[in-house]
């Protein structure tokens, strides 16, 4: 990973709230990465963030915005992870509500662990992995080696 890291944001509904507080306060550490997230949830930041700064666009932080989650986003998020090209996840999912896409979820936070992506699911996890040093150095992160999966048909008996 390097310093610039690639982040993605995710927020339920209920949680939208506190993930736009979360991402208020952090912005200037947050403006230094690369930021994707689900639709609803990066307008949202999109548009606290801009309010923070006087109204004006912050230069240098385009916010990838996929599609909402429900209609796809949480996939969309998937396949980039599926990809290495995420390096780590702030993914405020609702533990009280059902949600329509609810196997997206599932299968989102099962890549992230798959990948070995950073996942902090709630607002504390958040504060540890925004303000630990690895946030902002250049950091070693191990993807596993699948080739024994991968290979599994190739071995000759
Ligand atoms: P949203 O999607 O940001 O478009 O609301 C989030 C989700 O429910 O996965």
């Amino acid at each position: 990973m390097e310093q610039r890291k690639r982040l993605a944001l995710v927020a339920h509904d209920n949680c939208k709230p506190d993930l736009i507080e979360w991402a208020e306060y952090n912005w200037q550490t947050l403006a230094r990465h690369e930021l994707t997230t689900t639709g609803t949830t990066g307008a949202l930041i999109e548009k606290a963030i801009r309010a923070k700064n006087g109204g004006k666009v912050i230069e240098n932080m385009p916010i990838r915005k996929l599609k909402s989650g429900p209609l796809g986003g949480d996939q969309q998020l998937g396949a980039l992870i599926a990809e290495e090209k995420i390096d780590a996840i702030f993914f405020f999912w609702d533990p009280m509500h059902a949600q329509p896409h609810d196997v997206d979820v599932k299968a989102l936070l099962r890549i992230c662990v798959l990948y070995n992506v950073v996942s902090a699911c709630n607002r504390a996890t958040a504060d540890f992995v925004i303000s630990s040093p690895l946030f902002s150095a250049a950091y070693d992160r191990k993807v596993p080696d699948f080739s024994a999966y991968t290979g599994r048909y190739n071995r000759e008996n």
